[in-house]
């Protein structure tokens, strides 16, 4: 398969031409490695496509990664966020204070941001550890992953929907909804030079965690949506992608429709799974049967959370299709196929 891999080094800041400039800003600890920001030039001073992860390290490669671009941070007229994970709004609030920048996130986004800060921490836990149990997950899981909280990142002073255009002078803009990874996840299509900037919607070789939280609610069906949205970009047609991690690449439909087999797949071997089990199984049973990329006895406890969540988004999405069932009144909650 030919690579999507570009020939230039995206740990440095980069003009990819067009008057938008890419910074990669590290992500402390983390595989990732970093997020791609983007700053597109406007007559008004420069809007940001996403802030990147809240880390004085992390401040200082967004801040010194713009001077590179000639522009300064205290210049910047607005931060577009595409979603609310930390590796992305995190720092948003630092540019706000630094340049009285508006921050703009879709609605479904703003909400849960608004609804983190509200809060209370052991609220917060209580809430996690109900959640785990009814999930079949064991007390070490519960421990953990529940010792951890992250900040809410800064609350957005402007709401998008789908199809808005940002405030950014003499460009144009789009607000792409793409729910899915996020209830609010936004691409932005540049219309005026074919491009979409991506976000984790559509990244080059790895794909995005689609996950139901908590696990066991039955009024969401996230990778649905998340499939929908892939539909979404593929009838933009081909653009040129400017995804927030690895690199830019050509071709936004190609990939999209390339995610979409890659979970049409995951889903049918996960009936087979069902089909073969000795009878009905917990979410957790479910989630240490399926493939990843290593081997779940290996997983790290706040691992085994995301891997249940991504499992519980497909049995949900099955669930939807009339292919998978709860057991009624099974406490953890155990799924069959549906007879
Ligand atoms: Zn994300």
């Amino acid at each position: 398969m030919k690579s999507r891999r570009r020939p230039y080094s995206e740990q440095r800041p980069f003009d990819t031409g067009g008057g938008v400039w890419s910074v990669p800003v590290p992500i402390p600890a983390n595989p990732l490695g970093y997020t791609l920001i983007y700053a597109i030039e406007s007559p008004a001073g420069p809007v940001l496509v996403d802030a990147g992860w809240n880390h004085p390290e992390s401040w200082l490669a967004l801040r010194d990664g713009l001077t590179a671009a000639g522009m300064d941070v205290r210049e910047i007229r607005g931060v577009v966020v595409t979603h609310f994970h930390p590796d992305h709004a995190g720092l948003a609030g630092q540019v706000r204070q630094e340049s009285g920048a508006w921050i703009a996130m879709h609605e479904a986004d703003a909400a849960l941001v608004r609804f983190m800060h509200d809060l209370e921490d052991g609220a917060h836990r209580d809430f996690q550890a109900d959640m785990l149990r009814r999930a079949g997950a064991g007390a070490v899981e519960v421990t953990e992953v529940t010792a951890r909280r992250p900040r809410p990142p800064a609350v957005p002073d402007l709401i998008l929907q789908d199809g808005d255009l940002v405030d950014l002078p003499g460009r144009r803009l789009r607000t792409v909804w793409t729910p899915g990874h996020t209830p609010g996840h936004v691409c932005l299509h540049l219309e005026d030079a074919d491009r979409l900037f991506t976000g984790d919607h559509v990244l080059p070789e790895i794909t995005p965690h689609i996950g139901v939280y908590p696990y066991d609610r039955t009024d969401v069906d996230p990778l649905g949506d998340f499939l929908g949205s892939l539909e979404k970009v593929k009838d933009l047609g081909e653009l040129e992608a400017l995804p927030a991690h690895e690199w830019i690449f050509h071709d936004t439909a190609a990939r999209a429709a390339e995610i979409g087999a890659h979970h049409e797949e995951k889903l049918r071997r996960l009936a087979g799974l069902l089909a073969e089990a000795e009878g009905p199984l917990t979410l957790w049973e479910v989630a240490s049967r399926m493939t990843w990329n290593r081997p779940w006895e290996e997983f790290p406890a706040m691992s085994r959370g995301m891997a249940a969540s991504e499992a519980a988004a497909h049995l949900r999405t099955l669930e939807v299709r009339g292919t998978v069932r709860r057991v009624k009144g099974s406490d953890p909650i155990r799924f069959v196929l549906h007879s």
